[in-house]
């Protein structure tokens, strides 16, 4: 109570600023944001509690807990995640699975808005809540109680769920995890940390004494380890007082367990783990450089923290912009400052390469960080970066009250965890406004000395084990690090242009027709070029307006010879650069703006996406003027753009995933010639000079595009702006649609069996496609249908059978050129597994097709429908995706009015019909990935 007393009567006396103005010395402790409440318990609980109302009428309760898998003994290892798991298993107040039932009835989906995860030093529980009424949210609060102390660990349910947890181990099996195994032991040095992977051992999973994972809850989940977190749209006066009268009902720990430090020991000599596997996806190198931890305490530590924030981008950028070579080194690197694990950081540098560009790559990254340590970057890039660096904070700034509780909540959880700074977004710009400008390039180039070192340093190389790729051995990775110290390097040139974006200015159009719809608050303009102008003023967000524009066509106009050249068309001409900029020139004119437009190339359309702040409106119109009248046709960014895409193809062939993902493809197309998956081979038939015409050929006629806006958008100030750069578009008059290319659909029953891989791990896909037609009420049918299948599959075949750990299923659906729909469910599973828990499937589809769902399955439906609803009409990219669907699908606004109607509307007989109609058991595909010894 002191606390606020305090506050207010510097509020009052309206010296607030001039007190922070104070507190912003180098010297000073970091101020703790005042909007945030925060306390602690007579029983040793921290709580809290901040008031956010976006989304509005919802409340995020989180339970954090400082005790995950490091904490485990030798005979528990994986029970710190299996205590997450007993949570949704049955509670003193919610038992079996009255919780799961009772947040699905409010409308919360299990996953979305009920969720939970475990790692080595951390277990989070969080659900969101509406505030339709008190009880609600003190059930709410039940359910978080619930968790903190009350969890049932019934015998029968621990037993059920091992399966579960099986399988979810299951699902991250494969190379990756086989070359993890391998490599993680060497970056932890053989800490504790090798040895409490959060997943822990199936043999403990499967067979533990159920006293073994009660014993971590006894330990572990206790006032003095947890945080209550509460953020939201309520008085937060009332909530503080309703989280002291529920939590401090808790006990006080009577001697409690004295919770172990674990390090990770230091090692002077440089450490390599190189690893291989028959089926690893990709090749990379990376390096750690393992550190003390950073802490930040005081002003000072804020300043060296944006230091290190700019190290990293700008290194980062020197890197992306090798990239862009027409042979380059890597298809993707990046180095970043960061938190590890105990008390360590690192800095880590990563290399994504072709399987022949290993030695090649990790010699770059190698190189890029000697040049920083020896000659340090320039004064155009650090100016640059810190130019960008505070666009992007004053953005945030800018969006304060606009924030996502959600993101809150995690800064919370870090500081309760971690003790991260929490200074609040207002005092987080003044500092970044006090010191960015302050920060010199010795203070970024002393960081170079101090992170780029030898001790402590381990090198991992992945990469798979094929004939034609040369793996280099640990002398030579360590001869590679070793000698760069000796090479002659040249300093970084900074190539900067100067010249204006759009060199050749657009004679300005004019708007010549408005029209309103009032009721649903936009307006539609008509250019005098014909081009249509969708916008719609929203206050959603302060910084944002979100942007695309559309037309009929796609690549179904173009020959199948230029097939490969439509695919990758519009991807090309973004990683080209515009008019007289090349792709970096462009990257590095743009760097302290924040605007992105992307071009495209579908199907049956093709058209732009992007966003910008307000400010940076004219921007996003100038590039787009350009895409339209200025793509470079360059053969640097098209050679580079093969050489990457070939390396990001191939490995596909031996990716048990990806060789079942390519034959889901081919089988849901039924061969079609132009829905082929993209290889390595076809890209080889791609030519510069088609791909230029293509893109050209499809953006040659603006005026049949419509370009809708969202956000805050002034329309006095767009006006003269959209009537200059899109209105100045030129104008063609071509009358363009798609063409329908008779792709496919598979009949009667399909069953294919991809065998690949050596891991005893299955997926299986399962779809019942068909002919759709495409309007709201039918849009919302399946969907609900969706929806009510999800909990069906959850409870029986997760729940009941133990058989999964995901199961999901969602109707993909598609207007042009015909109407039609995918109605596809997805799982993965043991392949001892896939034939029952298919009958188990087709069991609950034959249930709704006979008497339809539960009347408790379908409220609980219709409420997820009518709650996401609820927070979708406050988002810009909702509005944006409708708006669409009026101009591009011919979508009836009324429709949009009556969709709270029609989803009330719906009854067991409707879903029944739709199940009928859309889960047509004579009608199904399936493609199984089994293990190729099976
Ligand atoms: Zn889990």
């Amino acid at each position: 109570m002191k606390r606020i007393l305090f506050l207010a009567l510097f509020l009052a006396a309206g010296i607030l600023s001039a007190w922070s103005q104070g507190a912003l010395d180098l010297n000073s402790k970091i101020p703790f944001d005042k909007k945030i409440i925060t306390g602690k318990l007579d029983n040793g609980m921290t709580y809290y509690i901040v008031k956010n109302d976006n989304p509005k009428n919802r409340a995020e309760l989180s339970i954090a807990v400082k005790a995950g898998s490091i904490d485990e003994d030798e005979d528990q290892l994986g029970l710190a995640h299996f205590c997450e798991h007993m949570a949704f298993n049955g509670t003193k107040n919610f038992p079996k699975h009255e919780l799961v039932n009772y947040l699905e009835s409010i409308g919360m989906k299990f996953g979305a808005e009920v969720n939970a995860f475990t790692s080595f030093d951390q277990t989070v529980y969080g659900i969101t809540v509406p505030l339709d009424s008190m009880p609600i949210l003190d059930k709410g609060l039940l359910v978080i109680y619930d968790w903190a102390c009350n969890v049932s660990y019934e015998g029968e349910e621990i037993d059920k769920e091992r399966g579960v947890i099986h399988e979810e181990w299951r699902m991250g099996r494969g190379a990756q995890d086989r070359m993890m195994q391998k490599y993680l032991p060497v970056i932890f040095h053989n800490s504790k940390f090798a040895k409490r992977l959060p997943i822990g051992t199936m043999d403990i999973v499967d067979k533990c004494p159920h006293d073994a994972l009660k014993r971590f809850y006894r330990d572990w989940y206790r006032p003095d380890l947890m945080a209550v977190i509460a953020v939201g749209d309520f008085d937060e006066k009332m909530m503080e007082q309703k989280i002291k009268d529920v939590f401090s009902k808790i006990p006080k720990a009577t001697n409690p367990r004295k919770k172990e430090n674990a390090d990770i020991p230091d090692h002077d000599d440089i450490l390599i783990s190189i690893v291989t596997d028959k089926e690893a996806p990709m090749t990379t190198a990376q390096l750690f450089y393992k550190h003390p931890e950073f802490k930040q305490v005081t002003v000072k530590d804020y300043r060296t923290s944006l230091a290190q924030n700019l190290f990293s981008m700008m290194i980062s950028k020197r890197l992306q912009e090798l990239t862009l070579l027409a042979t380059p080194p890597f298809m993707q690197a990046a180095c970043m400052y960061t938190k590890f694990l105990g008390p360590k950081d690192i800095y880590i540098s990563f290399a994504l390469t072709q399987n022949t560009g290993l030695e090649k790559g990790l010699e770059t990254i190698v190189e890029e960080n000697e040049r920083v340590k020896r000659f340090g970057f320039t004064q155009t890039e650090l100016d640059r970066e810190k130019k960008s660096f505070l666009k992007e904070v004053e953005k945030q700034y800018n969006e304060r009250n606009k924030r996502k509780s959600q993101s809150i909540l995690s800064e919370l959880r870090g500081h309760f965890m971690d003790q991260d700074p929490l200074p609040g977004l207002e005092v987080d710009w003044e500092l970044c406004q006090k010191y960015i400008p302050d920060i010199k390039l010795e203070d970024v180039n002393a960081l170079a000395k101090q992170w780029i070192t030898d001790k402590n340093l381990v090198a991992v190389i992945m990469a798979p084990e094929k004939d034609d790729v040369k793996v280099p051995t640990e002398a030579k990775v360590k001869e590679i690090i070793t000698t760069v110290k000796n090479k002659d390097l040249k300093p970084y040139e900074d190539k900067v242009i100067t010249k204006p974006l759009v060199s050749k200015e657009p004679t300005p159009g004019n708007v010549a027709k408005k029209t309103e719809n009032k009721k649903l608050g936009y307006s539609e303009w008509t250019l005098n070029n014909g081009i249509k102008v969708i916008l719609k003023n929203t206050d959603f967000k302060q910084d944002e307006i979100q942007f695309s524009a559309f037309s009929k066509g796609g690549w179904s106009n173009n020959k199948d010879q230029d097939a490969v050249a439509a695919e990758i068309a519009a991807d090309v001409i973004s990683e080209s650069g515009l008019g007289e900029f090349d792709n970096m020139e462009l990257d590095k004119y743009l760097s302290d703006k924040t605007v992105n437009v992307t071009p495209f190339i579908n199907e049956t359309d093709e058209g732009m996406n992007g966003s910008c702040t307000p400010k940076d409106f004219e921007t996003l119109l100038q590039l787009t003027y350009l895409y339209f009248t200025a793509p470079r046709k360059d053969e640097t960014a098209f050679t580079s753009y093969i050489n990457k895409s070939k390396g990001m193809l191939e490995n596909n062939s031996t990716n048990p995933e990806m060789v079942w993902r390519d034959s889901i493809t081919t089988t849901m197309s039924v061969n079609h010639p132009r829905k082929k998956p993209m290889t390595i081979k076809r890209l080889e038939e791609a030519k510069l000079g088609r791909v230029d015409y293509v893109y050209k050929q499809r953006f040659g006629d603006p005026s049949n595009f419509t370009f809708v806006f969202v956000g805050n958008i002034d329309q006095k100030i767009a006006e003269p702006l959209i009537a200059k750069y899109i209105g100045g578009l030129p104008e063609v008059k071509r009358e363009e649609s798609f063409k329908d290319l008779n792709v496919g659909m598979p009949k009667g029953i399909v069953d294919k069996k991809v065998l690949k891989g050596k891991e005893d791990k299955s997926f299986v896909y399962m779809s019942f496609p068909g002919n759709f037609e495409w309007n709201q009420k039918n849009k919302i049918e399946i969907e609900v249908l969706s929806l009510i299948l999800n909990i069906k599959l959850i409870e029986t075949i997760r729940e009941d059978k133990s058989g999964v750990y995901t199961i999901s299923s969602y109707p993909q659906l598609t207007h042009y050129p015909n109407g039609k729909y995918n109605f596809l469910i997805f799982f993965p599973c043991s392949p001892d597994n896939i034939d029952r828990l298919s009958e188990g499937v087709m069991a609950e589809i034959e249930k709704l097709r006979k008497d339809g769902p539960t009347e408790i399955d379908l409220n609980k439906a219709k409420e997820q429908k009518l709650r996401d609803r609820e927070t979708n009409l406050r988002e810009n990219n909702y509005w944006l995706n409708t708006l669409k669907g009026f101009y591009f699908h011919g979508d009836s606004p009324d429709g949009f009015s009556d969709f709270e109607q029609t989803v009330k509307s719906l009854t067991v007989a409707k879903i029944k019909e739709a199940a009928t109609k859309y889960l047509d058991p004579k009608n199904r595909v399936r493609v199984m990935l089994k293990p190729e010894n099976l």
